[in-house]
């Protein structure tokens, strides 16, 4: 029987579709994004770096946080110093992010974080946000980001995705245990910092409609773990994923924004108060970053999109109950396929879609068969 904390199959499948992926064009070295929000200024910057550990060794199914083409620290550097020097001075909100997890040593270096510190003095911000694994947290880690970076109040992501043990361990592939991310939220809390959990809608192996039960669950679980807010993400098809494999051969696709709609509206009041979202859309230009996208149909989408844009703005209930009592006709066959959906894992269909995916990737028969057992005999949650 298998005991490793991680899926062996998704993990050499993974590992395969890590090493075919393609690096970062070389000449990708850090971009920045600013937009209004709540009257000030939100700033985004992104910078190169050699990429997540966790994916290096075969990582998350839907993640492709980038295979990083490790250019020299002092090069990407001088390009932060110059979108610093150049970008507003004030902020309400920021997000500072490199290509995986700010507090891994082995990506962002003690010389690159106090380098970004010296570039960062002259901002002044409210809210910093910082994401990371939760097995990168220590209250070491907590205590660099808050000397390195001064804001009056840091937030850091959390990458939840799921709460529960079981789909991370055989559908994500996280390489973490649920007691991972409640250690990780009390060490932020201790630091005095606040946590934010992400959660992921639409994980491979799963249905749509299991997909928002799915949701629910993991947002209400994180709340019990301590969690300060919630940001909810639908999946993107990303290229060099498990899923944009499975999407391929028509086993995956993103799910629904209506299911989106769906877990917001099924929210308590003050549950929804404390959710936002994020990534409902495509945010890049390059066609190579994405390549399906959470969608409805054509004849509503942009109404859609401009709904869910005002939702995230002023995260007014009315803009909700619009959305809610919105009409479509891609609405009513997105309900009715629901129904027919199974709500929990479907054992014979995993076991199908493993049993395809071992046979493309080459794994071992025994291997294969092991973490079949293995997954059946841990199933029932
Ligand atoms: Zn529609």
């Amino acid at each position: 029987m298998v005991k490793e904390r991680e899926n062996q199959v998704l993990k050499q499948v993974t590992r395969q579709i890590y090493q075919d992926r393609d690096f970062f064009p070389p000449e990708l070295l850090a971009n920045y994004r600013i937009e209004r929000v709540n009257n000030g200024n939100f700033g985004d910057v992104w910078f190169m770096t050699r990429g997540c550990s966790h994916d290096i060794g075969g990582g998350c199914t839907m993640c492709n946080y980038g295979k990083g083409n490790r250019v020299p620290e002092e090069k990407i550097l001088e390009n932060l110093k110059k979108i610093l020097s150049e970008m507003p001075e004030d902020y309400e909100e920021f997000v500072i992010s490199p290509v995986g997890n700010i507090l891994d040593s082995n990506e962002v270096s003690e010389h690159m974080m106090a380098e970004l510190g010296k570039l960062w003095k002259h901002i002044r911000c409210k809210t910093l946000i910082t994401e990371s694994r939760a097995d990168l947290i220590t209250a070491e880690g907590l205590a660099r980001l808050k000397q390195t970076f001064n804001a009056e109040l840091q937030c850091v992501e959390l990458g939840i995705e799921s709460g529960d043990d079981w789909v991370l361990r055989n559908c994500v592939n996280k390489g973490m245990v649920t007691e991972d991310y409640r250690h990780a939220i009390r060490m932020i809390k201790d630091a005095g910092m606040y946590a934010v959990a992400n959660i992921g809608i639409g994980i491979p192996f799963m249905s749509e409609r299991m997909a928002i039960e799915h949701a629910i669950k993991s947002i209400h679980k994180s709340l019990t773990w301590g969690a300060d807010s919630i940001v909810l993400f639908p999946y993107h098809v990303k290229p060099g994923t498990l899923a944009s494999w499975l999407y391929g051969h028509k086993e995956y696709a993103p799910v629904s924004l209506w299911s989106l709609v769906e877990i917001l509206v099924r929210l308590e009041p003050e549950v929804q108060d404390i959710t936002r979202i994020s990534w409902y859309k495509n945010y890049y230009e390059e066609p190579w970053r994405i390549i399906a996208s959470p969608s409805t149909c054509d004849a509503c989408y942009a109404d859609v999109l401009v709904l869910l844009e005002e939702y995230k703005n002023s995260m007014r209930k009315e803009t909700l109950d619009i959305l809610q009592e919105y009409s479509c006709d891609c609405k009513s066959d997105w309900k009715e396929k629901l129904l027919d959906q199974p709500e929990e894992i479907d054992m014979p269909e995993i076991e199908r879609q493993y049993r395809m995916m071992a046979e493309a990737f080459k794994i071992a028969p025994e291997l294969l068969e092991d973490e079949l057992e293995y997954m059946k005999h841990t199933r029932g949650w």
